[in-house]
C-alpha cells in the first residue's frame, strides 16, 4: 500500500462512483496575438547566429580513432573547437583548419537526430535547436498544426513534472519558515473552500512572502562561469550525460559554456547546465531560469494544497528570424513559423479568480508586468492538471492590451485547443495511473 495505491484508488472513485464535477470555472478563451518586439535581458551568449532559411551551418570534425563530431547553427570554428575538446578530452588542441564548413537544409535535419542522441552533435544556437526538434515532431505528426504541436509540448512537459508533495514541504519547513508556511498552507485551504465570501487578503500577503524567499534564493541564471563567476560563451545544447540523465530522466538536454578566464589560467574551461524537469534537483542545485523556477513554484503550491496553472508565453518570428526575440533558451518550440518560449510563470486560483505569480520577477498580481518590459504578447497560454483531466486555457487577452489577429484561423486554433485538451487529459489520467511519470515520485 503506498501512496500512488491511494492516488490511484481516488482517481477511481472520482472518475467511477462520483458526478464529475470540478469546482474551477472554465476561463473564456479569446484568440488574440500581439506584434512581437524584444524583451529585455537578452544573454548575449545565447543569441543565435543570424541566418537564411534554407540553409543552415553544418561544421564537422573527424579525429583519426574517434566517431566525427558536429555542429548545427554556427559556423564558429573556435567554439566548436571546445565542444569537441570537452567531448574528447584526449584531444587537447586541434586545429582550426581541420574543422570542415557545409550547410545544410531542413530535408538533411532528421537524419542528424541519432548524432544528437548519442552526443556527437552539437546544436550551436536555439534555432538550430528548434530546427532538429521541428523535423523530428513533423515527421510524427504530420497531420497536426504547428500551434497544436506546441500546445502538446508543454502539455507534456507539466505531466512530466515530478514531485513528491510531502518531501516539498519539508524542503520548505527546513529551508523558508515553518510556522509561514502552515500559516500560507491554511490559507490556501481556506480560500478554496470560500465560495461566495469575500477575498483574503493575508494569502496575497504570504504568498508576497514565499515568493520574495524566492526570489533570495534562486538566483536566474545567465551564463556565469561557476569557477570565476566570469560571463562564459555559450556554446550549444548537447545531450544530459550519464549522471544528468539518472538524477532526471525526462531531462532532454543540456547547454554547454566556455569561459575563457579559465581557459586562459588554465583551468578547466567548460561547464554545463542541465536542464533539470524533477523539482528535488532544482531545489538541490538551485540553478534555473524561467522554466526550472516556475515548474518549481508550480510543485509547491501544489504541495500546499492550492490549484494551480503553468502559464506559457511564445511569440511568432519568421524562421531563423527568431534569435532576435530568445529571452531564455529553456523551452522547445517546435515550429518552423512560430518562434520559442519566451517566458514562464504561474497562476494561483485566489480570491475566485487566477492570480499571476512569476517567481523569477518576484512579481504577485502583475499581469502587466510584461508589457512593460517593451514587449507585445503574442501568445499566452495556462496548463492545469486537475484530477482527472489536463485544461488548456488562452489567456493571452489578460496579459496583453495591444493584440492583433493570429496567423491562424479561429477555427484552427479552436480545433488545434480541443485536440491538444483530449491528448493532455489522456496524459493526465495515465499519470493518475502511475502510467507516466510526474506528480508523485
Ligand atoms: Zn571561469
Amino acid at each position: 500500500m503506498n501512496q500512488r495505491f491511494f492516488t490511484n484508488l481516488r482517481f477511481f472513485l472520482l472518475v467511477f462512483l462520483l458526478p464529475s464535477t470540478v469546482g474551477l470555472p472554465l476561463a473564456i478563451s479569446t484568440r488574440l496575438h500581439a506584434q512581437t518586439s524584444l524583451p529585455p535581458s537578452v544573454p548575449s551568449s545565447v543569441e543565435s547566429d543570424a541566418t537564411n532559411s534554407s540553409e543552415i551551418p553544418f561544421l564537422t570534425y573527424t579525429p583519426l580513432s574517434l566517431p566525427p563530431i558536429h555542429a548545427l547553427g554556427s559556423s564558429n570554428k573556435t567554439l566548436f573547437s571546445h565542444f569537441i575538446t570537452h567531448k574528447y578530452p584526449t584531444l587537447s588542441s586541434l586545429p582550426l583548419s581541420a574543422i570542415t564548413t557545409s550547410n545544410v537544409n531542413s530535408t538533411h535535419l532528421p537524419s542528424l537526430i541519432p548524432f544528437f542522441k548519442n552526443g556527437t552533435l552539437l546544436l550551436s544556437s536555439s534555432t538550430a535547436a528548434t530546427a532538429l526538434r521541428n523535423s523530428l515532431t513533423a515527421s510524427h505528426n504530420r497531420t497536426t498544426t504547428a500551434f497544436e504541436r506546441l500546445l502538446q509540448t508543454y502539455s507534456d512537459r507539466i505531466t512530466t513534472v515530478a514531485f513528491n508533495p510531502n518531501n516539498l514541504k519539508g524542503y520548505l519547513a527546513a529551508s523558508y519558515n515553518e510556522t509561514e508556511l502552515k500559516i500560507l498552507s491554511k490559507q490556501i485551504k481556506s480560500s478554496n473552500r470560500r465560495l461566495f465570501r469575500p477575498p483574503s487578503a493575508p494569502l496575497t500577503a504570504s504568498l508576497r512572502d514565499l515568493l520574495s524567499f524566492f526570489k533570495s534564493n534562486y538566483a536566474y541564471y545567465y551564463s556565469s562561469c561557476p569557477s570565476c563567476t566570469c560571463e562564459s560563451d555559450f556554446l550549444g545544447f548537447t545531450v544530459p550525460n550519464a549522471t544528468e540523465s539518472s538524477l532526471d530522466a525526462t531531462s532532454t538536454r543540456c547547454e554547454l559554456y566556455h569561459c575563457a578566464s579559465c581557459h586562459a589560467a588554465g583551468r578547466p574551461a567548460t561547464s554545463r547546465f542541465p536542464r533539470y524537469n524533477n523539482v528535488t534537483q532544482i531545489t538541490i542545485t538551485r540553478k534555473g531560469r524561467c522554466g526550472e523556477y516556475s515548474v518549481l513554484l508550480y510543485a509547491i503550491l501544489r504541495s500546499l494544497g492550492a490549484n494551480v496553472r503553468w502559464v506559457v508565453d511564445w511569440r511568432y518570428a519568421t524562421a531563423w528570424a527568431c534569435h532576435t526575440f530568445v529571452h531564455t533558451p529553456c523551452m522547445l518550440a517546435l515550429c518552423s513559423h512560430v518562434c520559442r518560449s519566451d517566458h514562464v510563470w504561474v497562476e494561483v486560483w485566489i480570491e475566485r479568480r487566477w492570480v499571476h505569480l512569476d517567481p523569477c520577477e518576484n512579481a504577485v498580481d502583475e499581469p502587466s508586468l510584461y508589457q512593460h518590459w517593451g514587449k507585445n504578447i503574442t501568445n499566452v497560454v495556462a496548463f492545469e492538471v486537475r484530477t482527472w483531466r489536463g485544461v488548456i486555457t488562452d489567456r493571452t487577452s489578460v496579459y496583453s492590451e495591444d493584440a492583433t489577429m493570429r496567423e491562424e484561423s479561429e477555427e484552427e486554433v479552436a480545433e488545434g485547443e480541443v485536440r491538444a485538451e483530449k491528448r493532455f487529459t489522456r496524459r493526465v489520467r495515465r499519470m493518475r495511473w502511475g502510467r507516466e511519470g510526474g506528480e508523485l515520485i
